[in-house]
């Protein structure tokens, strides 16, 4: 080290102090990275790896760089590798070095080690999604009998200083994790192998020493950041065991936090308890295949149902609407309230519009303040706040007298801030820069001393003028001019031809190819005066420029709570929006597990299909058991109101049958999808709609390969079909879509039947099944709550129509030959696959009854393909009941009932 020159030690130090980060070390103008560090970078940035010492051979130390105005275009990318980067700037003053400084080196500190999970500059986010760090912690201890294990989960968004932790049933995690698609996940070393892998997939995973998720040290430190004596009053108990982990999981990415940000986290000013149970539950499986955030194929927004129902107007609007999707409500009464601050907005068209004309103006408030409390604002964020504190006024003022309960709240949440806003507006000019370095950024008035300082600079510019033509006068050497550089300051510029005429008190500097440079003790003088004005206006300007940020982020908690409301407006008005644009509903929201839905419509393909295109259908089912409030009260499908829409009575399990490309699977989404949309407290698409809140919804649509983690399809359909069945409950909502497909036809029908077995018996949840198994159409006539629906098709001159409308009663015939006619299977193709299906058919009615389906108690055998009597009802039918005495009935109902 002692032969290293000192810049070289300064490198090390900072090295040893930011891990496996890539050291990006400012040298003057550049950013450069050595050793390994270099040799990385040129593989993942694509930058050139020179050597420093070349003379060394092959002790010469490998380097590369690139300029520092395009730190954030790199950052992006070492962040898109998986990589962390320690970021070590040259810590000199404004302009010169700090006072008492060896001449020669420069101080040097690593200002901030930056991952994924951690970046706050804009240019790095997406502003229109949250970018979360989370931490898992891992149960120590093997849970006691029966408890489940559990583990502690906390989830920060730096870049807003929204701060989570909750305990959870481990199962659970990966359901959460795939939800929340977290940018960095911290976990205990040692602990990563258990991390579902949603985790490692989608998140860079950053392993940080066990003792970093000890729970006492977790409560210290978190104690400690928020200033308060407890952890009980944001609602966390430490000595329940899973409020315990929650904390280490929060404590957790404070360490981390502090030990990379390197600067205040007054931003985060709560830890937030999270009840998983107060929101609806959807696991993993779901949330991909109903394609709420992300389409399944090309994990696009744009054509999901966050892309399409998103109308807000700000970026922390978005952030908002996807938070309510990823946490729909369960209470009726929180519903409602949302329900109400739209409906309000939707019936008045025109403060709906302008409140959303005047958010347009608003820049992203919580991601400012955050970075004005990390001391990382730039003038040009400081006046983004000053402008969108000047909005609140108007946007306050519309809101002023609603009626509904939450828009009412919304607007006492607005805190006009007009102090700072005052301040700012006052101080900083309309078009400020990215720096606080350049200056120029204060206005004028704003402080009597800069604007003496700026005068003297001014005066200085003219001075020089006068001085130039004075001097040019005096030799009579008209060319003569006044310049600047960096090494002698200011100079006067004599061309060769006029050298001769050069007064004697000039002091020669430097000899160009055709001028000669001067200088005079009288510009000296001057100069003096000049750069030592710049030198404290600048010094100046940067010092009230701290003073700003430092009220801004003083001002914190309140700005954080106006942005609060705004981003929720943003989405209350952008649900009106949309709900007012597209023809939607305020659906009836219930406790009872109904869906009563009339002219239903999917609300991502009644966008995208062209207009009118899109054929509406109703559906109407009812759970068969629930309980409602506390006290178990059985409910049935009859005990309901008769529905309203062409249904017969409600069932719980629908079945919904019909050929390929009918719209079955669009129309069992729909529902999922209006149900979802109803319980962010959204209008839904839809003339009329009852939606009975859900616990769960589980959706299990179509066969996702999952072989590259070498589970076939068919085990990962069965293990969440397993899943389903396990956990749905009579709340529940379960869509299914050709389960049994992956394996052998007896054994996927066999099993799909069981399936709504199952759910009809056992759960008696709200069911919608798809399906191409025909047989299973009998179930309507053995089950009491399982009712068939069917695809409309019209055949046509000998080619299948599909008409996309759900009507009672199963579908008919297979049209698979029909469909692969018009997909354009050659005419001999089909000819023959005709001739088949006629032997098949033909066959399969001399046979005798395939047996294969599950046994019926009693030892009934049922039969798949044709439904087997019982033997009662021989024996009821030869009664002759005019002849029967009551007493002898009785006896005979109630032996009956044995053989059943
Ligand atoms: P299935 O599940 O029966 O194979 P899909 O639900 O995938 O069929 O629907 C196939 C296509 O039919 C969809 O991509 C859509 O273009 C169209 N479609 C489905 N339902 C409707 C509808 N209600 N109105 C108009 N077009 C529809």
């Amino acid at each position: 080290m002692s032969q290293l020159s000192p810049m070289m030690q300064q490198y090390h130090e900072a090295k040893e102090a930011s891990g496996d980060a890539l050291l990006l070390f400012r040298m003057g103008d550049f950013y450069e990275l050595f050793y390994d560090d270099a040799k990385d970078a040129g593989r993942l940035l694509g930058i050139t790896v020179t050597s420093r010492d070349k003379d060394k051979g092959a002790k010469a130390v490998p380097m590369a760089g690139f300029p520092h105005h395009q730190l954030d275009a790199y950052l992006a990318k070492i962040l898109r590798c998986g990589r962390r980067a320690a970021v070590c700037e040259q810590m000199d003053a404004p302009n010169g070095k700090a006072a008492g400084e060896p001449k020669g080196i420069v101080r040097r500190e690593v200002t901030r080690i930056v991952s994924a999970g951690t970046v706050t500059d804009d240019e790095l986010l997406d502003p229109q999604a949250s970018n979360y760090l989370v931490a898992v912690a891992y149960d120590g201890q093997a849970p006691k009998g029966d408890a489940r294990p559990l583990v502690g989960l906390a989830w920060i968004d730096v870049s807003t200083g929204e701060f989570t932790a909750t305990g959870i049933d481990e199962r659970r995690l990966a359901d959460e994790l795939s939800r929340l698609d977290a940018a960095e996940c911290l976990v205990a070393e040692g602990s990563d192998a258990l991390l579902p892998p949603e985790a490692s997939d989608r998140s860079a995973v950053t392993r940080r020493p066990a003792w970093s998720f000890g729970v006492q040290m977790a409560m210290e430190s978190l104690r400690k950041h928020f200033g308060t004596q407890s952890l009980e009053g944001f609602g966390f108990d430490s000595t329940m065991h899973h409020d315990a982990l929650a904390l280490s999981a929060a404590g957790a990415i404070l360490g981390y936090l502090h030990e990379t940000q390197k600067s205040s986290l007054a931003h985060v000013d709560r830890l937030r308890p999270f009840q998983a149970d107060s929101a609806l539950q959807i696991d993993a499986a779901t949330w991909r295949s109903l394609e709420v955030t992300h389409t399944l194929r090309d994990g696009r927004r744009d054509g999901a149902l966050l892309g399409v129902i998103d109308r807000t107007v700000t970026g922390a609007g978005a952030r908002r609407l996807a938070d309510w999707l990823r946490r729909p409500l369960t209470s009726v009464a929180s519903i409602s309230q949302r329900q109400g601050a739209v409906a309000e907005l939707v019936e008045n068209p025109s403060l709906a519009t302008t409140v959303r004309e005047e958010l347009r103006g608003v820049y992203d408030l919580q991601r400012l303040v955050a970075r004005a409390t990390t001391g990382r604002a730039s003038p040009r964020d400081l006046a983004s706040v000053g402008r969108t504190l000047g909005a609140l006024p108007r946007i306050k003022a519309k809101l002023a007298g609603r009626q509904s309960e939450r828009l009412a709240r919304l607007e006492e949440r607005i805190d006009l801030c007009a102090d700072l806003r005052e301040q700012l507006t006052a101080a900083l000019v309309d078009d400020c820069p990215l720096s606080p370095r350049e200056g120029g950024f204060l206005r004028e008035g704003y402080s009597a001393e800069l604007d003496e300082y700026r005068q003297l600079m001014a005066g200085g510019k003219q001075w020089m003028a006068s001085y130039q033509a004075k001097i040019a006068a005096e030799s009579d050497i008209p060319s003569i001019k006044v310049g600047f550089n960096k090494v002698f300051g200011y100079y006067l510029e004599v061309t060769h031809a006029h050298t001769g005429k050069v007064p004697a008190d000039f002091i020669r500097k430097q000899t160009l190819k055709n001028a000669e440079r001067y200088i005079t003790p009288e510009l000296k003088e001057y100069e003096e005066k000049v750069l030592s004005a710049e030198d404290r206006a600048f010094a100046l300007e940067y010092d009230l420029f701290l003073q700003l940020r430092e009220a801004t982020a003083e001002a914190g908690k309140r700005l954080l709570a106006t942005a609060e409301a705004l981003a929720e407006i943003d989405v209350l008005a952008s649900l009106a929006e949309l709900a007012r644009s597209r023809g939607y509903c305020r659906p009836e929201v219930v406790e009872e597990p109904v869906l009563d839905i009339e002219a239903g419509r999917h609300p991502v393909l009644d966008l995208t299909e062209p207009e009118g295109t899109f054929v509406p259908n109703g559906v109407s089912c009812c759970a068969a058991k629930w309980e409602v409030g506390s006290g178990k009260s059985e409910g049935a499908a009859s005990d309901l109101n008769p529905p309203t829409s062409d249904f017969p009575l409600p069932t719980s399990v629908l079945l919904l049958t019909g050929p390929n490309m009918a719209g079955k699977s669009t129309y069992i989404r729909q529902t999922a999808l209006i149900t979802l949309m109803a319980q962010i407290g959204s209008f839904v698409p839809a003339t009329r709609a009852v939606v009975g809140v859900a616990d769960r919804l589980f959706a299990r649509v179509g066969a996702s390969d999952d072989v590259s983690r070498g589970q076939s399809t068919f085990m990962v359909e069965m293990t969440e079909t397993a899943r389903i069945l396990n956990t749905a409950t009579p709340r529940s909502l379960v869509i299914l879509d050709e389960i049994g497909r992956g394996t052998s036809t007896y054994d996927g029908l066999s099993l799909a039947w069981a399936i709504v077995e199952h759910l009809h018996d056992v759960v008696g949840c709200r069911t919608l099944f798809a399906t191409h198994y025909h047989e299973l159409t009998q179930l309507e006539e053995r089950l009491p709550g399982v009712g068939n629906l069917s695809v409309a098709v019209r055949e046509h001159e000998g080619r299948v129509v599909f008409l996309h409308q759900i009507v009672p009663g199963p579908a008919d015939k297979s049209y698979g030959i029909h469909v692969a006619q018009l997909a354009g299977v050659p005419r001999s193709v089909n000819e023959r696959a005709e001739a088949i299906l006629a032997d098949l058919e033909q066959a399969q009615s001399e046979r005798q009854p395939t047996t294969i389906a599950a046994k019926a108690s009693g030892g009934l055998q049922m039969t798949l393909f044709e439904t087997a009597e019982h033997p009662l009802l021989e024996e009821i039918r030869a009664l002759d009941i005019d002849r029967l005495a009551p007493m002898d009935a009785f006896e005979r109902l109630h032996a009956w009932r044995q053989r059943l």
